[in-house]
């Protein structure tokens, strides 16, 4: 049985008898027919069935509802409805599953808002169903990208002692039972991993480490962590990361590949998804497939931080935060930046050690770090990369000097130690991508199921 996205794909399916399996978008009924727009979900577009009322029983016409399911076998015809080419004439039409009124996307527009309390039948709207496609082309894109580069895909542990950002948003894994949280007598909750410490990983990046300097180029592409309990339209507790790892590779290479990497899943998607994208051209997000497609045109620009201060501070917005040298920038700067400044995707090279985490490498100024982020529209930050500091005396002493036990990182350590490399690596957010990509304004709404500060119910 063929979709409906196969079926409106073949010119020759016209004038032959087919069956299809779907759910009722809508039916209309006239004295004697009735027009039914059936949805499999693998496309955007209905197929629009006519069924003459004497093939369909008074029953089934009754309980073929909005949400309700059904098999209808019928001829391929042409349609003289501009916005379709086929139509199916029904020569039977029978009842799957029925769908009680109760059922709660009757409505034509439903609210994102509303749409997040039920979450599990959500993507059975266009919106949703076309994020989840998008979704899918691009996990697409990801690994054809790099395995046209021939990285290899490792995949790296999702529990983990070292907290690879320093930035303490680790969520701790625990083996006791939920019944001890009540009398916490003579438990060390920080050590309840079998007697040691462990946490949801917040990054692949330190394990992709040991296995780029074993095999070049890799790439991981998994879940991370983050206890973020900050409530914006850009940070999730779960999301997903794609991280490339690669070794022999400075600063200058790893800005190269990510612009790289992002023009081409930007392409992909335009031209595998052209359906979809067209939906949120029109509805989410008017003149995305243009801004893209420029995107994919043009060189992103490349800035120091110490510049991207000075256009901040030359410039005449009050911001809330305020900004000197120094500060980590906010998205209010981050989107500033990109829509009025530079007026598309920046690169941001060479931050404060400060603010930045402790494995990137040290400038000679022993003040800046060989960061990159990469900031674009509507979003602000989407990736964030640096070089690794592959010198083992710098390394160690840096570990020391942000009060980190050297002893957690011994093996982190011994990559710098046997046969180090000049390495550098970029994550990018998953979700972020969906969010640039659609013009989804929340992250909530690019997942299945969001994990946020109040949300984990399934
Ligand atoms: P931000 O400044 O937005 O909090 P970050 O600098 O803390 O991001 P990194 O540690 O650099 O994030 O992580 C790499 C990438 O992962 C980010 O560029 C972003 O795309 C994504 N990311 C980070 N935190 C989250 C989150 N909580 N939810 C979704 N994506 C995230
Ligand atoms: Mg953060
Ligand atoms: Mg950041
Ligand atoms: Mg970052």
């Amino acid at each position: 049985k063929d979709t409906i996205k196969q079926i409106l794909k073949k010119t020759e399916s016209l004038g032959s008898k087919i069956t299809i399996q779907a759910w009722v978008r809508t039916k209309r009924d006239t004295k004697d027919l009735v027009f039914i727009a059936l949805n499999d979900g693998s496309c955007m577009s209905n197929l629009q069935v006519i069924a003459d009322k004497s093939v369909i029983s008074e029953d089934v016409l009754h309980s073929l509802t909005t949400g309700a399911s059904c098999t209808v076998s019928g001829l391929l015809v042409e349609s003289p409805a501009k916005e379709q080419a086929l139509e199916l004439q029904a020569l039977s039409v029978e009842l799957l599953g029925e769908c009680p009124s109760d059922y709660p996307l009757q409505k034509k527009r439903h609210s994102f808002e509303f749409l997040r309390e039920i979450g599990h039948l959500r993507t059975r709207t266009n919106t949703f169903s076309a994020v989840a496609r998008i979704r899918n082309a691009l996990t697409m894109a990801v690994h054809s990208f790099f395995q046209e580069q021939e990285f290899f895909n490792v995949h790296t542990p999702i529990i983990t002692a070292s907290d690879a950002e320093g930035a303490g948003e680790m969520f701790q894994v625990t083996t006791l039972p939920f019944e001890t949280f009540n009398s916490s007598e003579g438990i060390d909750y920080s050590r309840d991993f079998f007697g040691k410490k462990a946490s949801l990983t917040v990054s692949g990046q330190l394990s992709a480490e040991t296995y780029a300097t074993a095999l070049g180029r890799v790439y991981t592409f998994g879940p991370t962590f983050r206890a973020e309990n900050s409530n914006t339209s850009r940070h999730l507790a779960e999301f997903w990361m794609i991280e490339p790892e690669m070794s022999f590779c400075d600063i200058n290479g790893n800005m190269d590949m990510a612009e790289d990497f992002l023009k081409y899943v930007l392409n992909y998607v335009l031209e595998n998804c052209k359906e979809d994208m067209e939906f949120f051209n029109k509805f989410i997000q008017k003149g995305i497939i243009n801004d893209l497609q420029e995107v994919i045109n043009s060189s992103f620009i490349r800035i120091s931080y110490t510049k991207a201060i000075e256009d901040l501070q030359s410039s005449s917005v009050k911001f809330e935060y305020p900004v000197s040298w120094g500060i980590d920038l906010a998205s209010e700067h981050e989107k500033y930046l990109t829509e009025e400044v530079y007026h598309g995707p920046v690169i941001i090279t060479d931050y404060p050690k400060d603010i930045k985490a402790f494995y990137m490498k040290m400038n000679d100024d022993g003040k800046t770090v060989r960061a990159m982020d990469v900031l674009v529209p509507r979003l602000g930050e989407i990736i964030g990369g640096s070089e690794r500091e592959n010198r083992y005396d710098v390394l160690l002493q840096r570990i020391k000097d942000l009060g980190l036990e050297p002893e957690d990182y011994w093996w982190y350590l011994d990559l710098r130690k046997y046969g180090s490399v000049p390495h550098a690596g970029f994550g990018l957010g998953f979700e972020r991508l969906i969010q640039y990509v659609t013009g989804m304004t929340n992250i909530r709404d690019v997942i299945p199921y969001a994990r946020s500060a109040r949300n984990c119910d399934f």
